[in-house]
């Protein structure tokens, strides 16, 4: 492998001053990584220095399957050679009805679920914003319960649900509509918050309006890795359901395979009313979101939610190919969880490194808390100059999160393991050093 940190040579700093150039202050995730990224396959991304780094962000979650999937690319080329249908205008089109045949054969109907698929404009939250909309119209309710460190996207509805501060700008925006409850937790183990929340809304007077919904994600993926126990989810599932309120699962993060089974509620046996979907849902990194909804609340009426870009065709094509490829029988799911099991146990190596870390996260998206975002961002700093592309989570972003393909080959999950062992090494070894 070519040395990292020395590709910072003046073609790259060239390109890097047309984004300082014409693009918003707003670009995040471009600025930890100091590259231009220029292709990709499996869980390696190749610079245009060709440096090739090994991929533990996955476009944040949207590349379960890693880059460029070999059966995705081909049947997407064939698509387009074809002239198949662009746009995504919610016409019928073969691509939609191939995925949605292949969706419900090999996800809902193993599943016991009848939902039906509402496709929302491409980002996830936009399929949140559905799903607050439909739960608001079904209830005839406004308030919307989320939790602590839950984050369901960045427009205004489903802001007010999210309560990352980095993106709630203060008291400019109003946000309304939410009220917040701590998530599984949040108050330490003697406390179950579920307790907290069947007591407020038991309350007529406790100040908080019956809701419309109860909205949560079963692995909090930006929120830090926190996961909900499935004893918890079901608990909270009942709550909803003696309330009269909807139950939403945000399965935009942790699906997919994320977190374990195709859901990552699956694990608790619950069936929510809605479940909003994106990121890995096309399997090839292009925008796709869907809202699951339970046919007897499917009361929208024909456009009451609408939109130009509701059926992203090429998505349809990757994504019917990338169910058929990993979830028509169950070897792809057992295959993550052994996989899983190697990053537990990475990590673990890890966090004996770094004094007061511990370990967080489920599945496939798991990581290490170090207390700090300022150490967090030193050890993906460090990883990355030598050949690691890793983010960080939580609510000071102290928590290093591990989100790699689920289809990384066991020798590379290692490799990247070691670059992040070895990141960590070095920055709790600089601060003990400072500390003397
Ligand atoms: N919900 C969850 C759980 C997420 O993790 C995200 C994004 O990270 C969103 C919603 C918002 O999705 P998008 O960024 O595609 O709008």
């Amino acid at each position: 492998m070519p040395k990292w940190g020395d590709h910072m040579h003046s073609e790259h700093f060239g390109r890097q001053a047309v984004f300082e150039r014409n693009e918003s202050k707003v670009r995040s995730y471009c600025r930890s990584f100091d590259a231009v990224f220029r292709s990709a396959k499996g869980s390696f991304v190749q610079a245009s220095g060709g440096e090739d780094y090994i991929d533990f962000l996955a476009g944040c979650g949207s590349l379960n399957y890693g880059h460029n999937d070999p059966d995705m690319k081909r049947a997407l080329l064939d698509y387009v050679e074809r002239d198949g249908i662009a746009h995504g205008l919610d016409l019928y089109t073969d691509a939609k009805a191939d995925f949605l045949e292949v969706f419900r054969r090999h996800v809902l109907d193993p599943r016991g679920l009848d939902h039906r698929v509402q496709f929302t404009g491409p980002t996830g939250a936009n399929a949140v914003e559905a799903a607050m909309k439909l739960a608001r119209k079904v209830t005839g309710r406004t308030n919307i319960i989320a939790f602590t460190n839950g984050f369901h996207g960045v427009t205004q509805g489903a802001l007010a649900a999210t309560g990352n501060r980095g993106n709630r700008i203060g008291p400019a925006i109003p946000l309304a509509g939410v009220s917040r409850i701590p998530y599984d937790g949040y108050l330490g183990p003697q406390i179950d918050t579920a307790d907290l929340l069947d007591r407020m809304l038991g309350d007529a007077s406790s100040g908080i309006d019956s809701p419309a919904a109860i909205l949560l994600e079963a692995v909090q993926g930006e929120g830090g890795l926190n996961a909900a126990r499935p004893e918890w989810m079901r608990r909270v599932a009942a709550i909803a359901r003696a309330h009269g309120a909807l139950l939403i699962v945000d399965e935009i993060q942790a699906g997919c395979g994320r977190a374990g089974g195709f859901f990552a509620f699956e694990q608790s046996g619950i069936v929510p009313d809605l479940v909003p979907m994106a990121k890995s849902l096309s399997g090839y990194g292009l925008p796709m979101a869907a809202l699951l909804i339970r046919p007897e609340i499917d009361v929208w009426k024909p456009g009451e939610h609408n939109g130009t870009f509701r059926g992203n065709q090429h998505a349809f094509v990757t994504a019917r190919v990338a169910i058929e490829k990993f979830w028509s029988d169950g070897a792809f799911e057992a295959e993550v969880a052994r996989k899983a099991g190697i990053v537990h146990d990475g990590l673990a190596r890890i966090a004996e490194q770094v004094p007061g870390s511990r370990l967080k996260g489920r599945g496939m998206m798991q990581g290490i808390d170090v207390r700090t975002g300022e150490m967090a961002d030193a050890i993906c700093a460090a990883a990355f100059r030598d050949g690691l592309i890793i983010e960080t989570s939580g609510p000071v972003g102290e928590v290093v999160k591990v989100l790699a393909p689920l289809t990384t080959p066991d020798e590379v999950l290692r490799r990247g393991l070691d670059i992040l062992a070895r990141a960590a090494r070095t920055v709790a070894g600089q601060r003990a050093t400072a500390a003397e």
